[in-house]
């Protein structure tokens, strides 16, 4: 039975700088910040379909544009935190993940008013190796977070890790809920006791072999029509398909000759096109905040959708 049958999906924007996504930082001699420009043509398309997002920002972007962090709360969009120094979790302890998670929520709350309660990491660098990051998130009294990238690829993800968004098991945070093929699987209640942290892991397809749909690299990559079969799969499952987009991805302008050839090709190949893809799912899918979505999941329904998939 499928309860669910148009789940609201999951939009969201990590907000940095062009050039400290991980593959650009430290390539271009005094880049320009475009941030402002970007971001705005987001904020535009947004307003225009009148959707809401979820948009992960910098705490030192926050620093440096309150008035942007302002100006995107203003037009009813949720703040989220993307770290303080948009480093990743790799080259972080549990001790000065939580001195950034502390100076990221101080940066959002002075520009906008209020503190952050959703984290996304750096490139999506929640992994087996720093699943202490759970606990760190929890105790900082965050309530999710939305870095698990639920397939492996060669700088990140969990292969196997859960499709849909789950409350995080203390004991096992990857624990997968889903079984290819959906065969019966129910791991014993006891084996699992839930932590108050819930994950919204980003779309990968219910497929076998999983593809990347989520956004980013792969949607300017692959033909809309694969990720929009891609969200139309999860969805019949009643799973919100979590999309992520960087500002910067819309802006052209940011197109820089420094950077190597495979590092230019994976930042900015189809960047002339991202704003007409996004149009394009917009006209096609529901898309909220995942505050929004966690919301209307509290209580019981993130327990009894995740133990739906074992009936
Ligand atoms: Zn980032």
């Amino acid at each position: 039975m499928n309860i669910h049958a148009h789940p609201t999906n999951i939009l969201s924007f990590d907000v940095e700088h062009w050039h400290s996504a991980t593959l650009l930082d430290g390539t271009v001699d005094s880049p320009v910040d475009r941030i402002e420009t970007s971001t705005q043509i987001v904020l535009d398309v947004l307003r225009r379909y009148d959707v809401r997002a979820t948009f992960f920002i910098v705490g030192k972007v926050a620093e440096q544009y309150p008035e942007l962090v302002s100006r995107i709360a203003d037009e009813g969009h949720e703040i989220a935190s993307h770290g303080h120094t948009h480093t990743p979790l790799f080259d972080l302890s549990p001790d000065t993940f939580e001195r950034e998670l502390t100076m990221s929520s101080d940066a959002i709350q002075e520009a906008c008013g209020h503190r952050p309660v959703g984290f996304r990491a750096p490139n999506f660098s929640v992994t087996r190796k720093t699943e202490w990051a759970f606990e760190v998130l929890e105790s900082s009294d965050y309530r999710y977070d939305s870095s698990v990238f639920p397939m492996r690829t060669p700088m990140y993800g969990v292969s196997n890790a859960p499709l849909r968004p789950y409350h995080v098991p203390g004991n096992d945070p990857f624990r997968s809920y889903h079984v290819p093929g959906n065969a019966p699987f129910r791991p014993p209640l006891s084996a699992m006791p839930a932590t108050d942290l819930v994950e919204y892991p980003l779309a990968v397809t219910d497929t076998p072999a999983r593809l990347p749909v989520a956004g980013g690299f792969y949607a300017r990559l692959l033909p809309i029509r694969l990720i929009e079969w891609g969200i139309r799969g999860l969805n019949r499952r009643g799973i919100p398909a979590t999309i992520y987009f960087h500002p910067w991805e819309f802006n052209p302008a940011v197109r820089t000759p420094e950077p190597s050839l495979p590092k230019r090709f994976v930042s900015f190949h189809g960047i002339e096109g991202t704003a007409a893809k996004l149009e394009r799912l917009l006209r096609t899918f529901e898309f909220g905040t995942i505050r929004d979505e966690l919301d209307a999941s509290e209580g019981n329904d993130l327990q009894t959708t995740a133990t739906e998939e074992y009936a």
